[in-house]
């Protein structure tokens, strides 16, 4: 076999015989793998990160180690919306000119961060950490579910905005969620949804018409 045969057996085989093979490989091989298996990252792009890294100074690659280990070390969900936070309570819960009356409650981190790079949102946030999934054996209880419902059952609460994800998954946990808050005495909304702007009809899925239509606001 050949070197770049080779190459090409270990790339076909690297999800498949993970386990147990770790330790045994060559370091550069292990870490190409590693950064491999991070998302939107290829073999190409991986392999190219690896070698990066071996060309950079003990101090740079030291301090990325540094900061992979603390993220997980130091980090923990805030006490009230369930962020990642290095403190009890993050910044965004202890803004006192937030309005307090209005939860946003989204899927993951990353939904927060966009709805404030938009800057308009200036209510708190729940972070549910995921999204109901049967298939996958994610239930209400691998959720922050009962922090949501402790939060609103708290009265400070005037509305939650359901804003997950508008696929059938977020759909259904946003459903099961409005199903829990139902009986208490908060106001429920969700995103509107239909065409996205600048985009043109005749491009627009049926979905997103139908969407765009059920939502549809006086001129
Ligand atoms: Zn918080």
């Amino acid at each position: 076999m050949t070197m770049g045969q080779r190459h090409m057996a270990g790339d076909r085989s690297w999800s498949s015989d993970r386990r147990g093979q770790e330790e045994s490989k060559p370091l550069l091989e292990r870490l190409q793998e590693m950064l491999g298996a991070l998302p939107g990252i290829g073999p190409k792009s991986a392999e190219r990160i690896a070698h990066h890294l071996l060309a950079a100074s003990r101090e740079e690659v030291f301090e990325l180690a540094d900061a992979l280990r603390a993220v997980k070390e130091k980090l923990k969900r805030c006490s009230r919306c369930c962020v990642p936070t290095e403190a009890e309570t993050c910044f965004t819960c202890l803004d006192t000119r937030r309005d307090s009356g209005l939860l946003c409650v989204v899927e993951q981190p990353r939904d927060q961060a966009a709805f404030e790079r938009m800057g308009a949102y200036r209510g708190l946030y729940h972070i549910l950490h995921g999204r109901l999934s049967p298939l996958e054996g994610v239930g209400p209880d691998k959720l922050t579910i009962d922090q949501l419902i402790t939060r609103v059952r708290g009265g400070e609460v005037r509305e939650v905005i359901l804003a997950t994800n508008p696929t059938l998954e977020g759909d259904g946990t946003s459903l099961y969620i409005a199903g829990l808050l139902g009986h208490m005495n908060v106001r429920i909304t969700r995103l509107a949804r239909g065409i996205p702007a600048g985009s043109v009809l005749e491009f627009a899925n049926s979905q997103m018409l139908a969407d765009a239509m059920d939502g549809r606001n006086t001129f």
